[in-house]
């Protein structure tokens, strides 16, 4: 969708201001939304402290339920859900169903296994407290703020909304200005199934909307967006301590060994780099091949991308660029790119028109160019042969940003996987780790902290709580005025069996 920054149509003496949501195929009015004010944010958020106590003291098997019958409710409306997506965001109803497909499996996961990953646990006392009987369990924060981004404006927030309602927490969730309608769909359908209940909300707005929902009383705030806002979140947040989980872009690479199955690697490259027009966080945007066979892959890429083109004709496979401001942030790398030397293979400054950009592949480009040291968010490749995957190696981890990657390969890629400073790898395949429900993602350097998914992102919406209960007397009182000399040379004894082995003395 995209939207409304450039009509917001702030209704000038309107009780509530509004504004539009936009086509960014046609420019189409696709929505009119509130522009919800920092006051009605804040009764959001207590509306939900009311309703967190409801949700918050359910059962892990109650709240299952209502979620698993949310995770049916969106699967049997898939097309629907995908309709708004595809208006608001622009991109092929296809790549909009493919993207609730694995939020649907991760909500079902979450909603399975937070029992399990936040429920009591024994955990072993030790033997100086040895009477103890200890226990962790996790307990829900209360209110959790989403923040979320426009190009994947289900799957992204619902991978912190998801995970923060099955630990137990209610959620207040500012869509992106242009990705609203997607929002309030997701909100008003689990909100039917909670029957009314305001255990899920959505504020719409822009950043003003967003930097209320910061400095408001949500115990924890879970930003997906650009590292710039990132840092103006944090700050908001800083008002208050409030926790922050900051998911960021990045600028991943997609490594080639010399022993790849070169027309896979070429097809990864080309998806994950070009799919979604581009607009994808954990996207593909360098691809480092080994020098022995650039040329093959180049001829493989080259082959497999001739007929790719964007267009908002059912048949493109490529949509439009969501975010006008973006599309002269993507003409300039590309420019910046020749102008340092770089090969077009394909596209190039010509590519970039009014709302669609051609798939554009560079190759040989300086390691200086904005089109390697920036996030592009455009559909663009740049292609460098090196010389090792040693070459590989630093080069991709020469980046301010960690967030994902790939690399193809059959002898060595798990160990070249381990060496990327990022967040998540594929090997022999892109982005498979996001529809791994169990694994957690989010990265490392600018591209944020803090983790959705898996057992880590349940546990990202709660807060630990230990609990020792005393089953027997103790073998020596310790906390106690009436500790002797006898008691403090027997646990001085003690301690010494304990950790006063020769290991220390190296
Ligand atoms: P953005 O930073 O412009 O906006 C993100 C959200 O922040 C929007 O809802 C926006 O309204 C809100 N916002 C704007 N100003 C704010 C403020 N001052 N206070 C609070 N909220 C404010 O990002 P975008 O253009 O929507 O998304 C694209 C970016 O998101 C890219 O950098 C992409 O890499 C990143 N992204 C990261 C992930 C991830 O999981 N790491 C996933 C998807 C997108």
């Amino acid at each position: 969708m995209t939207a409304t920054i450039e009509t917001p149509a702030a209704t000038a003496g309107a009780a509530t201001p509004t504004f539009e949501s936009l086509n960014p195929a046609n420019g189409d009015v696709v929505g009119v939304h509130p522009i919800t004010s920092k006051a009605e944010v804040d009764a959001a958020v207590a509306r939900a402290r009311e309703a967190a106590d409801w949700w918050g003291n359910l059962t892990f098997k109650e709240r299952e339920e209502f979620l698993l019958t949310w995770r049916s409710v969106i699967t049997r409306r898939i097309a629907q859900l995908a309709d708004v997506s595809h208006l608001e965001t622009g991109k092929p109803h296809s790549d909009a169903q493919l993207e609730i497909v694995l939020a649907i499996d991760h909500i079902a996961w979450a909603a399975k296994h937070a029992k399990k990953v936040l429920g009591s646990q024994k955990v072993k006392s030790g033997l100086l407290m040895a009477n103890q009987a200890s226990t962790v369990e996790y307990k829900p924060l209360g209110v959790v703020g989403v923040i979320g981004p426009w190009n994947y404006p289900v799957f992204t927030p619902c991978g912190s909304i998801a995970y923060a309602l099955a630990a137990g927490n209610a959620v207040v969730f500012k869509p992106s200005e242009y990705t609203p309608g997607v929002g309030q769909w997701l909100a008003d359908t689990f909100t039917e199934v909670v029957h009314g209940r305001p255990v899920f909300q959505v504020v719409t707005g822009l950043g003003d909307t967003g930097n209320a929902l910061c400095t408001s009383a949500v115990n924890k705030l879970a930003f997906t967006g650009s590292g710039a806002t990132g840092k103006k979140v944090m700050a908001a947040c800083a008002t208050n301590l409030t926790p922050v989980i900051i998911e960021a872009g990045g600028k991943d690479s997609l490594i080639v060994d010399e022993d790849a199955d070169l027309a896979k690697a070429a097809e990864g490259a080309l998806w994950c780099g070009l799919a979604n027009a581009g607009q994808t966080c954990i996207g593909t945007e360098r691809v480092y091949v080994h020098e022995k066979v650039f040329d093959k892959f180049m001829a493989e890429i080259t082959e497999q991308a001739k007929d790719l083109r964007a267009g908002s004709d059912p048949e493109a496979k490529i949509g439009p660029i969501t975010m006008p401001s973006q599309i002269g942030i993507i003409k300039s790398h590309i420019d910046d790119a020749i102008a340092k030397g770089a090969n077009v293979v394909m596209g190039g400054s010509d590519a970039v028109g009014e709302r669609f950009v051609q798939p554009t592949i560079l190759t040989h480009v300086p390691e200086n160019s904005t089109e390697i040291t920036e996030e592009t968010f455009g559909p663009t490749l740049a292609i460098n042969p090196v010389k090792s995957m040693d070459e590989a190696v630093e080069l991709t981890n020469a980046t301010r940003y960690g967030l994902a990657g790939a690399v193809y390969a059959k002898k060595n890629g798990v160990d070249i996987a381990r060496r990327v400073r990022s967040g998540m790898t594929s090997v022999n395949s892109v982005t498979a780790f996001a529809g791994v429900p169990g694994l957690p993602f989010g990265g490392v350097g600018e591209s944020g902290f803090g983790r959705i998914h898996g057992p880590d992102g349940l546990r990202e919406f709660t807060y630990a709580k230990a609990i020792t209960r005393q089953r027997m007397k103790p073998l020596m009182n310790l906390t106690s005025f009436a500790r002797d000399a006898k008691t403090d040379n027997k646990v001085a004894t003690m301690i010494t069996m304990m950790h006063g082995g020769k290991k220390t003395l190296k």
